[in-house]
């Protein structure tokens, strides 16, 4: 009988022990659930970070489109993808006309209002065709059309053209016309270096400038008249 208690208290002793192992296991695997948690929430955050901070360094706060680091690099892209593949790229150039007259007539509100109006509407011509959009400056617009020459950006400019003089400001308790001058270069006259070809859109938005504003002008070679 004294053989047989002292059986049963080791019995009852290692029963105990197990019990505490396994609780001991039960904490050490919640402890590293909690962790694997923590991290995932960690790196679920950080990567929400990043990305507002991708958006905020690439994006004009104004008009919500990209801005003009931005825009450039995506058009870097474009123009090395249309290399290999030996495709035209056009790249517009737009900007407002007398744009700082506004601003003074009516505010910088107002001006402001002319800006995102200015996108919207673009904006509505423009998306799901490749095509990107970007504020190069205060009131300068660029837009890169893959897969397009010259003659087709031309046809699109002009109805980007027609789109922004129609912009109608009875919304800002005044009535006055918004134009846009515009200058387009594309990869077969200025090749599909990105400073040649935004150097060459910017000189036939100078020859629109020139001659008279709320036109399109394209560069073909050496066709600029300065
Ligand atoms: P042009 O027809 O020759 O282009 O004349 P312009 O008046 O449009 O050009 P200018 O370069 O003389 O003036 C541009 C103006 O754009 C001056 C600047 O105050 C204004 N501007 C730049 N950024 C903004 C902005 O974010 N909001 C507003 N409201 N105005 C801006
Ligand atoms: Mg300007
Ligand atoms: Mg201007």
């Amino acid at each position: 009988i004294d053989l047989l208690d002292k059986k049963n208290q080791l019995l009852t002793t290692e029963s105990k022990l197990v019990k505490e192992q396994i609780s001991s296991m039960l904490l050490v695997i919640g402890l590293a659930l909690l962790l694997v948690i923590m991290l995932l929430f960690w790196s679920y955050r950080n990567r929400k970070i990043q990305k507002r901070l991708h958006y905020l360094a690439s994006t004009d706060h104004l008009t919500g489109i990209s801005n003009r680091g931005s825009f450039s690099d995506k058009s870097k892209t474009i123009l090395q993808s249309a290399e290999k593949s030996e495709s035209s790229v056009a790249l517009i150039f737009i900007d407002l006309d007398h744009f700082k007259s506004i601003n003074d007539a009516y505010g910088h509100q107002v001006g402001d209002w002319v800006l995102i109006q200015v996108v919207n509407s673009l904006k509505t011509i423009i998306s799901g065709k490749g095509m990107q959009i970007g504020r190069i400056g205060g009131e300068e617009f660029g837009i890169i059309l893959p897969d397009t020459g010259s003659i087709a950006a031309k046809d699109f400019a002009e109805h980007c053209r027609e789109i922004i003089q129609k912009i109608d400001t009875f919304d800002t308790g005044s009535h006055f016309q918004v134009t846009a001058s515009f200058g387009i270069a594309d990869t077969d006259s200025a090749g599909y270096n990105l400073d040649n070809l935004f150097s060459a859109a910017d000189l036939a938005l100078y020859q629109s400038k020139k001659y008279g504003r709320n036109r399109v002008s394209c560069y073909e070679g050496d066709n600029i008249d300065l």
